[in-house]
């Protein structure tokens, strides 16, 4: 079978949940046994999110290749269960980047290089070579941005071509907008959609199926009109109502039949799909009443989406123990006193410190690692989690009290977290340690229970790294040393010998959890914190 693209432009405002459609468009097509593969790309330039502020960009999802991508891909990785690659996230800047290497190498001839035909070829061959690449069968590529936005110009371009030369058969595109509902006339409008439709028309672009974002359902009339203006069929006009979980999306837009209207065009068959797992899970979840309370301390929390995967993994462990997961977000610059910690954390029944970079806030962290280490809350530490958790032990169990990381302090006389001897004097940029790598497991640990496996391979996203210096002095604590990368004897998990759950593992294990397979160790941790509060509740 040829390569087959839909393509996912957005139009009226931002933050419409083009993802979302994007993820459920591919796991309905999936579930309909066609090899599929999502991507992203973004109009901005920036090479990759990884140096932005996650307050502008959210968090940066990590593949297994160590790209370090757009949260969407967290998304399409959740909803289809495909990995992606580095490849499946393209920039702008990327695009630009290897123009411009060409250009000095002489890659070009002397021939001047333009927007048309340079930008958008090399946009259209990474588009074609992220499906080719990864064997699919269907590659759904999400234009990001809003319509009509001057940077996403050679996007729009390079897409319309695709079209020109694949043929409808070949090709679908899909658009997103906005619907918004009028209380004081009680009306749904539909003329942003009409002119964003429009908008994309004049860049050549004739729409095959619109996505209706809407808070209500929309009326017979309400769709009539839409294909009437939009120059769709009726059946092409597909309702997005706003759901209570990202993960009823799919459900919704299978009613609304956008995947038999997708195989139609693209000649797939349309076969039989069975979504009643994932239907079932969406029920666990809106039927949840009993609470568990997660504390979440870190310093981007007025963002929910710093820690997008974290949060998700969070649910489907939630939806595993049928627990509604309550997380409190704590700004760990808050928490600077021992009674700083009392309030906020006394109530909670489980503790997490995710991943971050940069000094700000750690003290609160360690503050809080402490609270869960000394009252037997369980606690949970994700990469600088970990590195929290060693420096905390290090300081109130093995009297280094001024044990610290060398990122954050250069004079500690104890750096139990540091770079590795071979990354020093290195450009800052190169040396992030990125991607899958292996871990072997001790056996008779909280890690080994909870994989039951002895060998494992997780993301990784961090500079610093558990010193290997100071080992000698935790393997004689309570502090157990229970996974190490193999190949550079690397520290991997730490955990607390007398307590009832206490873990922190270098790597991120929040990128290979999905809804309906809760990653072991969140799955083992909220087991932890469910074990708590019934024990609170004697
Ligand atoms: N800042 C720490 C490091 O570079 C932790 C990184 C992280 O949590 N992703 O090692």
């Amino acid at each position: 079978m040829k390569t087959k693209f839909i393509f996912i432009t957005g139009g009226v405002v931002s933050s419409l949940g083009k993802g979302i459609a994007a993820a459920s468009i591919g796991m309905l097509l999936k579930n309909r046994g066609v090899k599929v593969v999502n991507q992203k790309f973004d109009p901005y330039l920036n090479i990759d999110p990884g140096t932005m502020n996650p307050y502008q960009h959210g968090e940066v999802f990590v593949t297994e290749d160590g790209g370090e991508t757009d949260l969407d891909l967290g998304h399409y990785e959740r909803f289809t269960d495909v990995a992606l690659r580095k490849q499946n996230n393209t920039t702008a800047g990327k695009v630009y980047l290897s123009i411009l290497e060409r250009e000095r190498d002489g890659g070009y001839g002397g021939n001047t290089v333009q927007a048309i035909p340079h930008v958008t070829d090399e946009i259209k061959n990474r588009i074609i070579a992220g499906g080719v690449q990864t064997g699919a069968d269907v590659v759904i590529t999400e234009i990001g941005g809003t319509v009509g936005d001057i940077e996403s110009l050679p996007f729009i371009e390079a897409i319309r071509q695709i079209r020109q030369q694949v043929g409808r058969s070949r090709c679908v595109f899909v658009h997103l907008g906005l619907l918004p509902y009028l209380k004081e006339c009680g009306e749904i409008k539909t003329k942003p959609m009409q002119h964003s439709v429009k908008e994309l028309l004049g860049f050549g672009i004739q729409p095959d199926i619109i996505l209706c974002r809407t808070e209500r359902s929309l009326t017979k009339s309400i769709r009539e009109k839409l294909a009437l203006f939009c120059n769709v069929a009726s059946n092409a006009v597909i309702e997005n109502r706003t759901a209570k979980s990202i993960y009823e999306v799919p459900l919704m837009l299978e009613k609304e039949g956008i995947a038999h209207l997708l195989c139609e065009q693209l000649e797939i068959p349309d076969e039989r799909s069975d979504l009643s797992s994932w239907k079932e899970m969406v029920e666990t979840l809106y039927s949840l009443d009993s609470v568990v309370k997660i504390a979440l301390v870190g310093k981007y929390v007025e963002l929910h989406d710093a820690y997008l995967s974290v949060q998700e993994a969070l649910i489907a462990a939630g939806i595993y123990h049928k627990k509604r997961i309550d997380i409190q977000w704590i700004d760990s610059e808050l928490v600077c006193t021992a009674e700083d910690a009392q309030k906020y954390l006394s109530s909670v029944h489980g503790i997490i410190v995710p991943g971050g970079f940069g000094n700000r806030g750690t003290e609160g962290m360690l503050l809080a690692a402490g609270y869960a280490r000394e009252r037997g809350i369980p606690y949970f530490g994700i990469c600088l989690g970990l590195q929290i958790a060693v420096i905390e032990f290090a300081r109130s169990v093995l009297g280094m009290s001024d044990a610290h990381s060398t990122e954050f302090s250069t004079t500690t006389e104890h750096p139990v977290i540091d770079l590795m001897p071979d990354q020093k004097g290195v450009q800052l940029g190169g040396t992030l340690r990125l991607g899958l790598y292996r871990c072997t497991i001790s056996e008779g640990t909280l890690a080994e229970s909870a994989y039951k496996v002895h060998e494992i391979q997780e993301r990784h996203r961090h500079r610093y790294e558990f010193n290997n210096v100071f080992r000698d002095r935790f393997e004689g604590s309570s502090m157990q040393l229970s996974g190490r990368n193999p190949e550079r004897d690397l520290v991997e998990i730490i955990e607390l010998k007398d307590h009832p759950w206490f873990v922190g593992v270098q790597f991120h294990p929040e990128f290979a959890s999905r809804p309906n397979r809760p990653h072991p160790l969140f799955r083992d941790f909220i087991g932890a914190a469910v074990g708590l509060r019934s024990e609170a509740e004697k």
